[in-house]
């Protein structure tokens, strides 16, 4: 059971490393983003709540995102992937003692490094079907839909998220810069780190990322 989280700035191939890994590993792909996202959606009080904090680049509270994966960590019996989580280094702790309670441990850390401005390019190109998932990016030569705008797999009508703008990325990487990062450290401390160079195209980079999940 092989269980790996990524750890990246704002749009350097989190989603979709965690996508392609987890249908050729058999992994479930937990999404932190993805599970607010379908809160949001529900359109209630805490929907607004979390709108908010994430159009504001912002990370929403640890009570909350824990409480949302506490329920999915719970019900997996095979390996995952975290796509998210941890954020910062109190959810960093809150996982190890997660994990020590059901007596799992964490298998890989992969940090994907990527400069800024690549990283602000494909946040803005950033593009993606709200019905089967499929994500285009519109500055990525190779990446855009075949015909504008709309998924080359199912036909439906792409979107843009909401905190896929230049102004709430400069947010985004900001408190990536001052929460997440410190991750890095925390974990090469406890030798489960890996770094990948992920600023090249998804086809050069996957295959590094294979070989760490492979050793
Ligand atoms: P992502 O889809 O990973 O880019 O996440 C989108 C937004 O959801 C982030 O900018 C945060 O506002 C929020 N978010 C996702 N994961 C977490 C987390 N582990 N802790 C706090 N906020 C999160």
């Amino acid at each position: 059971m092989k269980s790996i989280i990524f750890i990246a700035p704002p749009a350097a191939g989190k989603g979709t490393f965690s996508s392609m890994a987890s249908k050729d590993y058999n992994l479930v792909h937990i999404s932190t983003g993805d599970l607010l996202r379908e809160e949001v959606a529900k359109d209630s009080d805490m929907s607004r709540k979390l709108t908010d904090v994430m159009n504001a680049g912002g990370l929403v509270s640890d009570e909350i995102i824990v409480s949302l994966l506490k329920q999915k960590l719970e019900s997996i019996s095979v390996g995952y992937i975290l796509d998210g989580f941890p954020r910062n280094i109190a959810q960093a702790e809150i996982l190890d003692n997660m994990l020590g309670e059901l007596g799992q441990k964490l298998d890989y850390v992969i940090y994907l490094e990527v400069d800024k401005d690549t990283a602000l390019s494909r946040t803005t190109g950033r593009i993606s079907c709200p019905n089967c998932g499929e994500v285009y990016n519109t500055n990525i030569k190779g990446s855009e839909p075949r015909e504008d705008n709309i998924c080359d797999k199912c036909g439906s009508e792409l979107v843009r998220r909401d905190d896929d703008n230049a102004s709430t990325f400069i947010k985004r990487y900001d408190t990536y810069l001052e929460q997440t990062e410190p991750l890095i450290a925390y974990y090469k401390e406890k030798g489960i780190l890996h770094s990948v160079d992920s600023s090249a195209s998804k086809e050069e980079v996957y295959p590094k990322i294979k070989e760490i999940i492979n050793d």
